[in-house]
């Protein structure tokens, strides 16, 4: 456990350290549960969103994507229910004045008595705290707080206040600020702007149901507990998908998505001993079945992506405040021939967080080596093992010396290359110390130009994750490397 602690920081230290990611406005201290993307992290989130949006748009002949603005008609928020009910329960600790999320807090504490082998204690108490949130019973939750004596990391007191409920969203004001002026929040869920362009869609597009709407954005939400890097943040983007099919068949599009969705995480490199399914207790006020799929992270097994079947309740919320018919006609005929007509469809919804799947396949690609070289010394490295397909940079390009037109014969491999993939052109410093530092951004090819490869038309390759070197011909790399990056 203390291990893959100290594996979580080293990793966050390399991300800052390496490009990746930086905390925002860190000149300024930083701004807590906001992060940049640097150069390497920029590129790879890019990779993985472009993934997600060609396995969604391109791959189903039925789902098509849009890009909706942030802000939306604050009534929307109204219809949704997030006006009433996005909020969390939350105790503040009287002597520290730090406030949790009454569910982190108890499962914070059930690590705790996980890894001192109170296991049974640990499940039991999980167990409650999902029958008494399913069951709104925040008194309950006070009491198993206080039996346990769940206590503040700051203060270390048991002293708590009242379990309540505080709203996730950030608000602001359109126009100008004067007294008439709107209150608009930043959207907390892209799936609204989905939702409100239904029928847009599904007329310009002659969408015919079961079809789907992706998108991929920015969400808000005013997270109280904000920790675990780019786990939790403040500022974060979603990949997601509203599938919507006819009433009653939603159960099946539910279990297809699941089984989906697990695929194309797997497809990504992530392995399946390290995915699960977690069904819901408790149900949002919209569903009526949802599932998170879970990945283990270094902290432990967390969502990475919720699968939530949301009937036909956004739907008939937006045609209520709206005044506005919502519905689909289906003209496929039914078990007794005639058509099934006007009816509002029901919704699968599947819906990942882009950053934290950038934190799966970053503290999946994190590795540490050290192995015994033939003459008996230790050797050493740090490599990100990213999957090719969505590394940031695929190829280095180091030509041995900067002279005798080395740098030239590179120059020409580069320009030829990188039209079609990322590239990298390095000519300072020893070969050894170039390929280290590809390793550490996660570069799987190297290709070396040297003396030989002015007589033969030849080059070193070296693959990253073997290290392995092998000489092939100069004319094969770009095609080599397409190959693997498919
Ligand atoms: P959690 O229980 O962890 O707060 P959630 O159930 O509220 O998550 P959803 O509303 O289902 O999350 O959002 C869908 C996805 O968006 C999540 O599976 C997660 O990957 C991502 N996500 C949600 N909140 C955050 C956040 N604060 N920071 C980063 N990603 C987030």
């Amino acid at each position: 456990m203390a291990n893959e602690a100290n594996n979580f920081q080293e990793l966050i230290s390399h991300c800052k350290e390496y490009g990746y990611i930086f905390q925002s406005s860190e000149i300024y201290d930083g701004l807590a549960a906001v992060y940049d993307y640097g150069q390497n992290g920029a590129q790879l989130k890019k990779n993985i969103r472009d993934q997600w949006w060609k396995s969604m748009t391109q791959l189903h002949d039925n789902i098509v994507g849009i890009d909706a603005a942030i802000f939306m008609h604050p009534t929307t928020w109204k219809a949704s229910g997030h006006v009433d009910h996005f909020s969390d329960p939350m105790i503040d600790n009287k002597d520290s004045n730090k406030r949790y999320r009454v569910d982190h807090l108890i499962e914070g504490f059930a690590d705790e008595q996980l890894a001192v082998g109170n296991k049974q204690l640990a499940e039991d108490l999980l167990a409650s705290m999902d029958a008494l949130l399913a069951a709104n019973d925040y008194a309950g939750i006070k009491n198993l707080i206080d039996n346990n004596k769940i206590k503040c990391t700051i203060s270390k007191t048991c002293n708590w206040t009242e379990v309540r409920e505080f709203n996730l969203m950030f608000s602001t004001q359109i126009g100008s600020i004067t007294e008439d002026s709107d209150t608009i929040y930043l959207r907390p869920e892209t799936a609204q702007g989905i939702f409100v362009n239904f029928l847009n869609v599904q007329k310009t597009g002659r969408m015919k149901i079961p079809f789907g709407i992706a998108q991929t954005g920015k969400a808000f939400r005013n997270e109280i507990v904000a920790r675990q890097f780019i786990f939790r943040m403040r500022e974060f983007e979603q990949m997601e998908m509203q599938f919507f099919v006819r009433p009653g068949t939603q159960m099946e599009w539910y279990n297809f998505w699941k089984a989906e969705r697990k695929k194309w995480h797997e497809s990504l490199g992530i392995p399946a001993e390290k995915i699960r399914y977690h069904d819901h207790v408790k149900l949002a006020h919209y569903a009526d079945a949802a599932l998170d799929i879970e990945f283990e992270f270094p902290f432990g097994w967390k969502e990475l992506e919720g699968i939530h079947s949301r009937t036909d309740f956004d739907l008939k919320q937006h045609q209520e405040f709206s005044k506005k018919k919502i519905q689909y006609f289906d003209n496929d005929l039914n078990e007794d021939g005639k058509p099934f007509g006007n009816y509002t469809p029901y919704v699968v919804e599947t819906s990942v967080g882009l950053d934290r799947l950038f934190l799966t396949i970053m503290s999946l690609a994190y590795t540490n080596e050290t192995w015994t070289k033939e003459d008996g010394t230790q050797d050493s490295r740090v490599v990100l093992k990213i999957p090719a397909k969505i590394a940031p940079t695929k190829l280095a390009i180091l030509p041995l010396l900067k002279k005798d037109g080395l740098p030239e014969i590179a120059r020409e491999l580069m320009n030829d290359c990188k039209p079609s993939f990322h590239c990298f052109y390095e000519e300072k410093d020893a070969i050894g110390k170039r390929y280290r530092r590809m390793d550490a951004i996660g570069t799987p090819f190297c290709v070396t130009i040297d003396h030989q490869t002015k007589e033969d038309n030849t080059v070193t390759i070296r693959y990253r994750d073997t290290m392995i070197q092998e000489r092939i011909s100069l004319s094969d790399v770009k095609r080599l490397v397409l190959e693997k990056i498919v």
